[in-house]
């Protein structure tokens, strides 16, 4: 490996990138409104004392991203690391430290943004700085962009980026959310890295009635038609299709697992076993997640009809939150959709983002394991899929390979998407430090020569 990292002193660095994470979750990025720019102003700051010289765009007023560089020699194209610095709310009366505190307790640094995703916020920021101070020969430039927006739809962080300033974040590849974390199993330790992410269609679904009269009833009102509409919705599941993605992550947790599960789990992407299996075989708890892995999901979020109690109105909309899974398409879900819905029902598409997949046979992946087998050598990285979406839908339309990894060793009785926008968000102080020493192997390894 590197001389950089031989010759670093990780205490020191590691204590940075602890106060770093504090001072950044006591600037409160909630968003809406998000306010971001006094977060990208503190990164600014601790970049610049490293001579790294950062810019950082507001979108809208108070709206800000930053993104610094440190170059490389320019024989292989940029490697972006990316984190987004607003955070979603969080109610105060129900955590047991202020999540807006930054404070250590039982071991953890606790806040809003703790492991969502300051933390990789705070690391990327040391390691550019660590790179900057060593002067450590790299072959390509790193990247950092931390970003506005991520929580309300990254229109005004991540997509801005790449619409106005495109040739500064343009990357080979990305690290950014979802993975990385611990994830206990069974007495077995797995590290998923994000190899793809569903894509989004959200419908209006429009159905027409009869107008008429509340003291005459009738069941070809709109609102009964949206009534039985999304009833059938809730209790369907849609057609399964078999994704590189989701069989690779089956099959790898298979591989470590013990029976019954190495048995069961790898035949779960099969079209027609996965059902049975997901019915009969899975835990409820588990069968909620593997199941968004099997096909694309269409949820009924928001219903209106009518304005009077006594009048039948001849509309009624339900806004559907439609994830489709690699290799599907809008106009694919919109047919499954229409299958369950109805042939009357009008279909609107409010908004369309594909999913997002990238390989997990790449050098980088290969540098992530191993720098995850080094630092945790009972751990196991395992490629996996996201059924949300991340700043990895803007930064994919530059041609970018996005990865889920943000390196971060969880206690075993603690799991992540308990903490992801959960009360008591919080990260071991020694798990963050054990994430940078990760990411710094995995990036400086990567980009040297
Ligand atoms: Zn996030």
């Amino acid at each position: 490996m590197t001389s950089l990292l031989n010759e670093v002193d990780w205490k020191a660095e590691g204590d940075r990138c602890v106060e770093l994470l504090q001072r950044l979750i006591r600037i409160p990025t909630v968003n809406p409104p998000g306010n971001e720019k006094p977060a990208a102003e503190l990164l600014a700051e601790f970049l610049r004392e490293a001579k790294v010289e950062p810019q950082v765009f507001e979108s809208e007023p108070g709206r800000a991203s930053l993104v610094a560089r440190v170059k490389g020699d320019g024989s292989a194209p940029p490697l972006l690391l990316a984190g987004h610095i607003d955070v979603v709310e969080a109610d105060a009366s129900q955590w047991k430290h202020d999540p807006f505190s930054g404070e250590i307790a039982d071991g953890c640094i606790w806040g809003r943004g703790a492991v969502d995703m300051k933390n990789m916020v705070a690391m990327s920021a040391c390691l550019l700085s660590m790179i900057a101070r060593s002067g450590v020969k790299l072959r390509r430039d790193v990247i950092f962009a931390a970003v506005a927006d991520e929580e309300a739809g990254c229109e005004k962080g991540s997509h801005f980026l790449v619409n106005e300033h495109a040739d500064l974040v343009r990357a080979e590849y990305m690290l950014g959310e979802v993975g990385g974390f611990s994830l206990h199993m069974k007495g077995r330790t797995f590290y998923p890295i994000m190899v793809a992410e569903k894509g989004i269609v959200w419908v209006r679904a429009k159905f027409r009635g009869q107008p008429g009269h509340g003291s005459m009833p009738r069941e070809d009102s709109a609102v009964v038609r949206a009534a039985d509409a999304i009833s059938r919705l809730g209790h369907t599941r849609l057609p399964v299709h078999r994704t590189e993605a989701a069989q690779r992550f089956v099959r790898a947790l298979g591989e470590h697992l013990p029976l019954p599960a190495s048995a069961v789990l790898p035949r779960l992407t099969d079209p027609v076993l996965g059902k049975v299996i997901l019915e009969r075989l899975v835990e409820p708890a588990q069968r909620r997640v593997l199941s968004t892995y099997l096909s694309n999901t269409a949820t009924p979020t928001v219903v209106r009809a009518g304005a009077k109690t006594n009048v039948v109105p001849g509309e009624a909309t339900v806004e559907i939150d439609g994830r489709t899974l690699p290799g599907q398409t809008e106009e694919g879900f919109l047919r499954e959709l229409r299958d369950v819905l109805g042939s009357e029902v009008e279909l609107q598409v409010m908004r369309s983002m594909p999913p997002v997949e990238t390989s997990p046979d790449t050098p980088l992946f290969e540098a992530l394991s191993a720098a995850i087998r080094k630092h945790d050598p009972d751990g196991h990285p395992v490629p996996y899929l996201v059924p949300g979406f991340t700043d990895a839908k803007a930064f994919s339309r530059l041609g970018t390979k996005c990865y889920g990894f943000v390196p971060v060793k969880l206690d075993p009785d603690v799991s992540f998407a308990g903490l992801y926008h959960g009360n008591d968000e919080r990260i071991p102080v020694e798990g963050l430090k054990w994430g940078l020493r990760v990411l710094a192997d995995a990036v400086v390894g990567f980009c040297s020569p």
